[in-house]
């Protein structure tokens, strides 16, 4: 049985994986984590429940550079329930690592906190299109250091009507970073924008039941 540890991931966060009880990779981690460590533009597609969260947050978490202070990692996520969420998630697997700052930018929230913290060193920032795209205009927020850039629940930001606000932060905001795409579907707007952005993308698709 393959474990995190084989697939490219340090001990201290194997170890505190495990005692959340996650010991073993679900099938879309075990065949993304390796492909996102080598670089790769991913386009992974597998039903909700399978674990994608796990499968881009593991191996953005290593390869972030706690000695660099920009912006590293992007994550844009449907909804303010979801970038809560996954920046939960990442705080959670990072108990036993030092120094990687996560910041959730999302509506509802107040301006002024979120500009409080972008203000410090932020590495990975999980965020809504809108509310990212008003500090966008503000220039409150530099996204021309981000190398990982992940697009998660593709399909939902498709049925919410962000994609046009997807299309204008990665063009406006993005300098062709590692690019991720995460759905439960896939659906012609989908294709569409994967082909125009992402670079000889590897194509992993899990039909497998729920963890
Ligand atoms: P998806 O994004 O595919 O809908 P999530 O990433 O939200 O799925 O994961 C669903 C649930 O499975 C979460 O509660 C998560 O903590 C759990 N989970 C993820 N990976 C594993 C694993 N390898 N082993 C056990 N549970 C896992
Ligand atoms: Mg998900």
């Amino acid at each position: 049985m393959t474990d995190f540890l084989q697939l490219g991931i340090r001990k201290e966060i194997n170890y505190t994986l495990k005692s959340l009880g996650i010991e073993a990779p679900t099938p879309i981690q075990e065949r993304t984590i390796p492909s996102v460590l080598e670089g790769k533009d991913v386009i992974a597609k597998a039903q909700t429940g399978t674990g994608k969260t796990l499968a881009f947050v593991l191996p953005i978490i290593e390869k972030i550079d706690v000695h660099n202070s920009d912006v590293q990692a992007l994550i844009l996520t449907p909804t303010r329930e979801l970038a809560q969420q996954i920046s939960k998630e990442i705080k959670r697997i990072m108990e036993n690592v030092e120094g990687i700052n996560v910041l959730a930018v999302y509506g509802g929230q107040d301006v002024e906190h979120q500009l409080k913290k972008l203000k410090g060193a932020q590495h990975i920032v999980v965020a809504t299109p809108g509310r990212l795209l008003d500090h966008i205009r503000r220039g409150t927020i530099d996204l021309s250091t981000v190398q990982m850039f992940v697009l998660d629940e593709a399909d939902q930001m498709l049925l919410m009507g962000f994609l046009p606000e997807v299309d204008e932060i990665i063009q406006e905001s993005l300098s062709s970073p590692q690019t991720m795409l995460f759905s439960a579907t896939m659906p012609n707007e989908i294709t569409t924008l994967v082909k125009k952005y992402l670079v000889e993308p590897e194509f992993i698709e899990v039909k497998a039941k729920k963890v």
